[in-house]
């Protein structure tokens, strides 16, 4: 039975979508004025593992994703660069959905943009204002959070200590609350009269004068046209529980007067350097293009995304996605070899495969088999506890020495190699980072081939010492040798 930790409840919650077997589900996607970096790449693989898992569970998911394509931050950006808004925000959603690609994370339904839903975001404002929860100033339509008795259910805060509100509050003297939040702002006529493209403001025509959307505004309208005023589970880090999700509350709730707006909430932690979280606005972040770039490797065969999305893939499911991770190269390094050791095992899995090994086991169902059942009852139980990957990333690391500690004592047949894989390949469709294709063989030069061969004829001679002494030399070129049952296997150090 699956458990999940709600934000507004501040409990684990056992999950009952509202419907049967669906799940609709929303995660808050990115600003577009510029590169996503690794903290965002963070929340977005763990929403990618969470309606992945839903799915294995049997749910059918529709996750729902918004793109930000209007934004104070956008306008800027466009006006520092010289280039039209419109341009810059389709090249970075553009490569978004590119780094999203690179990182496997293929279980978004829907990507729907703020400016592809005006229609109904005035429709919200227009139902707002005739309930009386907006009001006009002069620089657009606000919302009076003194009108919403529910305020602050989801951060806990109160409507006075919105006043030292965070983070994207808006601005503006004649505002009746210092919390309150904008619907809509007014484009400033002399604005748009320039000849300059790129000093072309967004605007749309409203029922109160040109403008464009609030930032809030834009998540509930899409919601509500996509889901209806009701849905099963909201996404997104923590950062955005105050003001932003408050602020989704407030609209949706006050329009349809039907609460909860969201069963879940589910809220990831953030990703930090030294402590600090990874933000743009800091300067100590790493671009998941860059990330990818550094991590490329060339011995592996092509599979849908490479290593470099398999490390940051496992680097973030190895820490539960409430808590935070802290970056260091430090710590990449541990990850890179924590793979590696998976690739060892799965390379002795696919070369068991194809023998003919038989073992002494007399049992038809081999030790192994009958403990993969346990492994898969943990496994779930481990999801089911709010996603909590790390632990079921420790059972995966327990398989493996169990795994090699049997082939070691010849215990392992095609047949375990097979379901052991078989294993593998049912967690990895919600986890992506164990590689299940055919490592090509490093390229080994010739002088270090004839080496080996001189070894192996010492060996054969029972000359140990020379064997010795070659496998040293081997070695300290920067190759060793693995001596298996197929014969020597070199692998560069
Ligand atoms: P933004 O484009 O800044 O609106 O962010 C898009 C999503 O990424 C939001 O859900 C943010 O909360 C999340 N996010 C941004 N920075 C980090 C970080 N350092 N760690 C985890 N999530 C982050």
């Amino acid at each position: 039975m699956l458990k999940v930790y709600n934000t507004l409840s501040q409990k684990k919650e056992i999950f009952k979508p509202r419907k049967a077997r669906k799940v609709n589900l929303f995660v808050c996607g990115p600003t577009v004025y510029d590169f996503s970096h690794i903290g965002h790449a963070r929340t977005y693989i763990v929403f990618d593992m969470i309606a992945k898992y839903l799915k294995q569970k049997g749910y059918r998911v529709y996750y729902l994703q918004n793109i930000t394509d209007v934004d104070d931050k956008i306008i800027n950006r466009a006006i520092e660069e010289k280039i039209f808004w419109k341009d810059l925000s389709r090249k970075f959603e553009k490569e978004y959905l590119k780094d999203m690609k690179a990182l496997n994370i293929t279980s978004v339904t829907k990507y729907a943009r703020a400016t592809d839903h005006i229609r109904e975001i005035i429709s919200q404002i227009e139902r707002l204002l005739k309930k009386g929860y907006a009001y006009q100033i002069k620089d657009g339509i606000y919302y009076d959070i003194s009108k919403f008795k529910d305020y602050g259910k989801l951060s806990k805060r109160t409507a006075l200590m919105a006043e030292d509100a965070v983070s994207r509050i808006d601005e503006a003297k004649e505002k009746r609350n210092k919390g309150d939040f904008c619907l809509w702002k007014f484009v400033r006529p002399e604005w748009q009269k320039s000849g300059k493209k790129f000093l072309r403001i967004p605007s749309w025509p409203s029922p109160w004068g040109a403008g464009r959307p609030g930032w809030h505004i834009e998540d509930t309208a899409i919601t509500e046209k996509y889901f209806g005023s009701q849905y099963d589970i909201h996404g997104g880090a923590r950062d955005l529980i105050f003001p932003h999700h408050e602020a989704e509350i407030c609209q949706m709730e006050a329009i349809s007067g039907k609460k909860p707006m969201v069963k879940y909430w589910l809220h990831t932690g953030f990703l930090t350097v030294k402590g600090q979280k990874m933000a743009k606005s800091l300067g100590n972040f790493i671009t998941i293009k860059d990330f990818l770039k550094k991590h490329s490797a060339r011995h592996y065969t092509k599979q849908s995304y490479g290593v470099g999305a398999r490390i940051l893939r496992f680097f973030v499911l190895k820490t539960h996605y409430r808590s935070p991770i802290d970056y260091s190269e430090k710590e990449i390094g541990q990850v890179k070899s924590q793979l590696e050791r998976i690739d060892e095992f799965l390379d002795k899995l696919q070369s068991r495969i194809g023998t003919n090994v038989t073992t002494n086991n007399t049992n038809r169902i081999s030790e192994i088999s009958a403990q993969i059942r346990e492994y898969l009852r943990a496994f779930e139980k481990a999801m089911d506890d709010d996603f909590n990957t790390p632990r079921a990333m420790a059972l995966v690391f327990h398989l493996i020495s169990r795994g090699n500690y049997l082939f070691d004592k010849e215990k392992i047949t095609p047949a375990d190699a097979r379901e052991i894989l078989k294993f593998l390949r049912k967690i990895d469709k919600v986890f992506n980072f164990i590689f299940f294709g055919e490592r090509v063989a490093l390229k080994i030069p010739s002088f270090i081939k004839k080496m080996v061969k001189e070894r192996e004829e010492a060996r054969k001679k029972g000359d140990w010492k020379l064997a010795d002494e070659i496998r040293r030399k081997i070695q300290w070129m920067g190759y060793k040798i693995e001596d298996t049952k197929e014969g020597p296997k070199i692998k560069k150090i």
